[in-house]
């Protein structure tokens, strides 16, 4: 993968941008907020990856305009119609609280980890996204 190109980053929303509150939107997570500008202000597209629907999705939507972060598309990449009709939204990165390797903390009196932000941004860099 170049590095100078402009990547589609798929970032989930539960328990990676905000607390696990489902239905609810739960509480920013440390360092997302950041991390995200950084990253379209770098160019790269971030493409909301979640299980939400409905108006819950909109929640989340509006999660992201409200803190001006631009999302690229929803759950949907139109451009990869083009060479595939796979369903799986594609995405050079995928930021993910249930990946393997995703980076977690634990916050004290917090029952399900979350997305250890400030340990995403150094892989980040380390692998020159950001
Ligand atoms: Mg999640």
């Amino acid at each position: 993968m170049k590095r100078d190109d402009s990547l589609i980053i798929a970032v989930d929303f539960d328990g990676t941008c905000v607390e696990h509150d489902y239905p609810s939107v739960g509480i920013e997570v440390e360092g997302a907020v950041d991390t995200l500008r950084k990253l379209v202000s770098k160019g790269h597209r971030i493409a909301l990856y979640t299980m939400r629907s409905g108006e819950l999705l909109e929640a989340a939507v509006r999660w992201f305009k409200e803190r001006k972060i631009e999302l690229w598309c929803v759950n949907h990449n139109a451009k990869q119609s083009e060479w595939t009709s796979s369903p799986k939204l594609h995405a050079d990165i995928y930021i993910d609280d249930s990946a393997l390797g995703c980076p977690i903390i634990y916050i004290d009196g917090v029952r399900r980890p979350v997305v250890n932000w400030a340990k995403v941004r150094e892989l980040l860099e380390y692998n020159g996204v950001l």
